[in-house]
């Protein structure tokens, strides 16, 4: 037993050191000046030391920068004159700048954002079509070291991982496009309240940054997203899973969309690494795992690949006795992919027996299709620059 939980240790520090290498150049500006956006209350707390402010300004700056969506100094109020320009000399708060924006017809909105370094990444806000709220999709690297075979951003390869103030960044441009600060009279904003992992890139592979991100925005004196409100979505990078629950505690979905380990070799090759029983016995140990708080099971429908009635049935087996729940996504074309999505007939056999079972097992409609900003669909034209 302490010969498993070494091994595992052992590659937990192999995966966390292999994926800083990726991490992104320093996060200041061409002038020297430095974002604030990003750093966790220690740094922050080190940089007002660093100007001889006092460690309270801290809290003054987050509530600004997190709680109000500040982004020019001279609008906090609660800071003396003399000491908002000595900050703007030296610090900005700042944003990844949109460098396309598009809605779709089903109000769905995309944008692709580009970073310091001119690296691009996607976002999508996935709106609610029955409550007044809905979902920011981030990103957690610009490309991706895995490649499933049925996912746009596995053709393009890892460029770099994102950065804790780009992912946070991600978010709050999201909410300044739509004004979702609270506003004067004190209302607090709800479209944008939720955050799903669930864009370009493996949250996992990007651990320390995606970790530093979500602590920023569940801290309660800023954005103050419960931990209910973060989902990461894993292609099960099994190490990390106990790490990530242990530390942040967020909702987990699992991409497993196979129910075998040959098929899932070809569709998710990181199987050959996680086989499913490794899998589903890291999903098992998962804290806080109640029925409050289901793992959710994403599992792709792909025409005569993995969408027969016996293979319904062994899902059904594999996640016996978890509080789960599975979400049948119909396959999303992109170009030159090789797939098909399953029919409405295999959809709702498929579902009929999971649900029988006694599991949620809802059809995802495909949310900006039309814009690409549907599952899988994200893909940027970043590459790795020469010589690294
Ligand atoms: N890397 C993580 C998170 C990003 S992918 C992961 O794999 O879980 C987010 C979800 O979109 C995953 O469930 C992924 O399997 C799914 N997906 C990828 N390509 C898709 C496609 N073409 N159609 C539908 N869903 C897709
Ligand atoms: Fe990467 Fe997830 Fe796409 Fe697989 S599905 S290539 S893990 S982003």
């Amino acid at each position: 037993m302490s010969d498993i939980v070494d091994l595992t240790a052992a590659e937990r520090t192999r995966i966390l050191a292999k994926s800083a290498l990726f991490d992104p150049p320093p996060a200041g500006l061409a002038d020297g000046r430095r974002d604030l956006v990003g750093l966790s209350r220690a740094e922050l707390a080190a940089e007002m030391a660093s100007i001889d402010e006092a460690a309270f300004r801290v809290k003054q700056l987050w509530h600004w920068i997190y709680h109000q969506g500040v982004t020019d100094f001279s609008r906090m109020s609660s800071i003396a004159r003399p000491l908002q320009r000595k900050l703007a000399e030296r610090f900005v708060i700042g944003r990844p700048e949109a460098a396309v924006e598009q809605t779709s017809s089903d109000a769905t909105r995309k944008w692709l954002f580009r970073f310091r370094d001119g690296q691009q990444a996607e976002t999508v806000y996935i709106p609610d079509p029955v409550e007044d709220r809905g979902a920011v999709c981030v990103s957690s690297q610009v490309g991706c070291t895995l490649s499933c075979r049925f996912c746009h951003t596995g053709t393009q390869t890892l460029v770099r991982n994102l950065g804790a103030a780009e992912i946070v960044g991600q978010f709050m441009a999201a909410r300044d496009a739509y004004g979702e600060w609270p506003s004067p009279k004190g209302e607090t904003p709800r479209l944008l309240s939720t955050i799903v992992l669930m864009g370009m890139g493996e949250p996992l592979y990007n651990y320390a940054n995606v970790a530093k991100a979500m602590t920023i925005v569940m801290d309660n004196e800023g954005i103050g997203l419960s931990r209910r409100r973060i989902t990461l979505s894993t292609s099960g990078v099994v190490p990390i899973m106990d790490r990530a629950g242990a530390e942040l505690g967020v909702n987990l979905a699992v991409s497993l969309h196979a129910v075998t380990d040959a098929l899932r070799d070809e569709l998710v090759p990181l199987n050959r690494k996680y086989p499913i029983a490794d899998l589903m016995a890291a999903c098992r140990r998962y804290p806080g795992a109640s029925n409050a708080r289901r793992i959710t099971f994403e599992y792709i429908m792909l025409k005569g690949m993995n969408d027969s009635e016996a293979e319904a049935r062994e899902l059904v087996r594999l996640i016996a006795g978890m509080p789960a729940k599975v979400n049948l996504i119909p396959f999303n074309p992109w170009p030159d992919s090789r797939y098909e999505p399953s029919g409405k007939a295999a959809l709702e056999r498929f579902s009929g027996i999971v649900n029988a079972a006694g599991f949620a097992a809802p059809v995802r409609t495909p949310r900006g299709q039309d814009i690409l900003a549907a599952c899988g669909q994200l893909r940027t034209e970043g590459r790795r620059p020469r010589g690294q």
